[in-house]
């Protein structure tokens, strides 16, 4: 079977480029806030084109201490999409603020920006967009959106748990916002071998809010001044790994887009349907696809060795930890949940391996 990831295909990698770096941080004894997480966060930070970053263990910890960040306090509400597989929501939970969902575009799968008009009200405290599997959100137009509704002060988190590197007008996701935060799970497009993340800003007070959120609230040592902090640490050994795994990212990235690319080739049939935008605003995290008739489809794919699933099977809206939500109808996000269908991608596919995917795209198109 061709797996939809298989991150053991970097292992010689990791280990070529980092054994040395792992044995200096044992050795050092300095496992924690050393200067392998200092050099991650100052080359990500360029990188991205932030004046901060901030490690911390994952990217849920990041969405909630970036949520914690830019909201006043619980009660006030956080607008965000129901089919970006929950992340924000648990997030905003944690921080007790309410998830209110808009719909998605048909097209893009992301954020329909026009919704936010239904939902946005004094209650907003902020707006999380999730550049969902490896699509830029344009998150210039959702700014000019609030500003024209009066609600310029609404913050921006910029969720990029799926688009490292990806760029929009130039610039990359994670500079676009007021806030941004990362994951680097293992499958992630820029991974560790064990959970990392981080969070992004320009803004100098935001940055100080979250590195005090993430250490226990310390003003100083042991000196403890904003309530609802907690620890929230990246190790060295991840840092190191990720730090040495930076300067793939760009071209692992073009790998994804082209094995995409392939797979469209071998699309002809109009019961399937693909993204037609595969410029540098998408770095294709998940291969998505879309199918009228899921189940055979599926069916068909596994018969031909290939594993398939579902990204995301539940929109946050019918959860059942969260139910019941009153909210308006999301009849694009229910209607294309029916229809996605996630196939292999990732940077380590074979030539032979991408082709034996597209072989079984194009019987299925002539079945
Ligand atoms: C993976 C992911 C997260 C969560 O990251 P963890 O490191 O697993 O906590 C958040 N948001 C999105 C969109 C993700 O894909």
């Amino acid at each position: 079977m061709i797996p939809l990831n298989d991150t053991s295909r970097i292992s010689n990698l990791i280990l070529s480029k980092s054994n040395d770096d792992i044995q200096n941080v044992i050795k050092s004894g300095r496992w924690l806030l050393g200067e392998y997480t200092e050099k991650f966060s100052s080359e990500f930070a360029k990188y991205v084109g932030t004046q901060f970053c901030l490690p911390v263990a994952n990217g849920t910890d990041a969405l909630e201490i970036a949520l914690r960040v830019v909201c006043n306090g619980s009660n006030g509400e956080v607008i965000t999409v129901a089919n970006a597989g929950g992340y924000t929501s648990t997030a905003s939970k944690l921080v007790g603020l309410k998830p209110v969902y808009i719909d998605i575009d048909k097209e893009s799968l992301l954020m329909d920006i026009s919704s936010l008009e239904k939902v946005v009200s004094p209650k907003t405290e902020a707006v999380v967009v999730t550049h969902l599997y490896g699509r830029a959100v344009d998150v210039s137009k959702v700014r000019i959106e609030l500003d024209r509704l009066g609600y310029g002060k609404v913050k921006i988190v910029e969720d990029c748990a799926q688009a490292h590197g990806a760029k929009i007008n130039g610039k990359r996701v994670g500079s676009l916002g007021d806030i941004a935060t990362f994951s680097f799970y293992p499958t992630k497009n820029l991974g560790a071998v064990g959970d990392a993340g981080a969070i992004l800003t320009s803004d100098e007070n935001l940055y100080r809010s979250a590195f005090q959120l993430s250490q226990y609230g310390w003003i100083g040592k042991y000196n403890i001044e904003v309530e609802f902090a907690r620890n929230s640490r990246m190790d060295e050994i991840q840092a190191a790994i990720i730090l040495n795994l930076l300067p793939y990212l760009d071209r692992w990235n073009c790998r994804r887009r082209d094995i995409y690319k392939e797979y469209i080739k071998a699309i002809c049939s109009d019961s399937i349907g693909s993204y037609n935008c595969l410029d540098e605003s998408n770095v294709v995290h998940l291969a998505i696809i879309k199918v009228n008739d899921r189940e055979n489809f599926m069916q068909h794919m596994k018969d031909s060795g290939v594993s398939v699933d579902v990204h995301y099977p539940i929109l946050d809206t019918n959860q059942k930890a969260w139910c019941p939500i009153q909210n308006q109808v999301l009849i694009n996000s229910e209607s294309e949940l029916e229809k996605i269908v996630t196939l292999p991608c990732f940077p380590t596919m074979t030539d032979s391996e991408v082709e034996l995917v597209c072989n079984a795209l194009r019987s299925w198109n002539n079945a």
